[in-house]
């Protein structure tokens, strides 16, 4: 199974300033003290060798995650994919690279939920266009297909649900109960979040993802605890809503439905999970504040190890690929 990410950013897009690119630019030249490049290739391996937050970027689009169980050949391939944030725009792109845009393909999308940051991309999905697609939308919310209509609704969109042109339905699936869709076996679990989220866990030949976004925890409340480190057991790779400090989830931003990067290693600590992808980054967060956040956790993660086996850690960028 590979896990892709087209968009990790937590409530609202983002996109880099000028300034920002000014500052990357500017500190990359000062590391390379006077190097000469023959060529742009000479250039980028040295780029590569800097910092991420200097050479390269998190990125800005809102929740979309594939996970890709076989290789797209041909036509008539099956998709699989978490939530329709900004970032279904440059997947729908790639698809449509790829196949061109004669190709009947299905898309398998599981919606954590239809807060606007996670459906947001829908309308500009260019394969939603295309006569011959077919784009399957599960979850366990009874208003996902109203959410959808109302946003391509007007004056808000100016092409209305009904115009597109792809095959769409809705299934609804039920907390807790595993179903199999395109070969892979996926359960949901119903998350603390306003008007509730729903987390997802992935098996398929003997490899496990759990997609767990927008969902706050109470570490005081050990039945939820509990629960959640069953979902996480073993998983080879859990994408966690780590969008908010530690001390912010228990002040300021007590209740508003986030958690935090501490709470993801303890959970995937005692659920024995092998990699952790930090997701859903605050929009305010700089690389600076992103890169910063990784290195804290993976430290918290060290000095915290004692019996649990590694733990890996990773905040996950728009582009990233994990393969499990
Ligand atoms: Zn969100
Ligand atoms: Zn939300």
């Amino acid at each position: 199974m590979l896990i892709r990410f087209w968009g990790t950013r937590g409530s609202l897009p983002v996109a880099l300033t000028a300034s920002k690119v000014l500052a990357k630019v500017a500190a990359a030249l000062l590391a390379a003290e006077g190097r000469r490049f023959a060529n742009l290739e000479e250039a980028s391996d040295f780029a590569r060798t800097l910092p991420f937050s200097v050479a390269q970027t998190w990125g800005g689009h809102s929740s979309c995650v594939e996970l890709e169980v076989t290789r797209p050949t041909g036509t008539g391939h099956e998709y699989l994919l978490c939530d329709l944030g900004s970032g279904i725009r440059p997947f729908g792109s790639s698809v449509l690279a790829r196949h061109g845009p004669g190709a009947a393909n299905t898309f398998h999308i599981f919606m954590s939920h239809v807060h606007w940051d996670h459906i947001m991309g829908f309308p500009l999905f260019a394969p939603a266009y295309i006569r011959g697609n077919r784009i399957i939308v599960y979850g366990c919310h009874t208003e996902l297909e109203a959410a959808f209509r109302r946003q391509h609704g007007a004056p808000s969109f100016p092409v209305s649900f009904d115009k597109l042109s792809a095959d769409i339905e809705f299934v609804t699936l039920t907390p807790a109960v595993t179903t199999e869709v395109a070969g892979v076996r996926v359960t949901p679990k119903v998350q603390l979040h306003s008007g509730d989220s729903y987390g997802y866990r992935f098996e398929h030949g003997g490899k496990s993802f759990v997609y767990s976004t927008d969902s706050e925890h109470k570490l005081q409340d050990r039945k939820q605890s509990a629960d959640f480190v069953e979902f996480f057991r073993n998983a080879d790779l859990v994408c966690f809503d780590a969008m908010y400090s530690f001390a912010e989830t228990i002040s300021v931003k007590e209740d508003w439905g986030h958690s935090s990067n501490v709470v993801g290693v303890e959970l995937c600590q005692q659920a024995h999970a092998k990699k952790l992808a930090l997701f859903h980054h605050e929009p305010i967060h700089d690389d600076a504040r992103i890169a910063a956040i990784e290195m804290e956790s993976r430290r918290f993660e060290e000095i915290t190890r004692a019996q649990h086996p590694k733990l890996e850690i990773v905040s996950a960028w728009d582009g990233l690929e994990i393969e499990l």
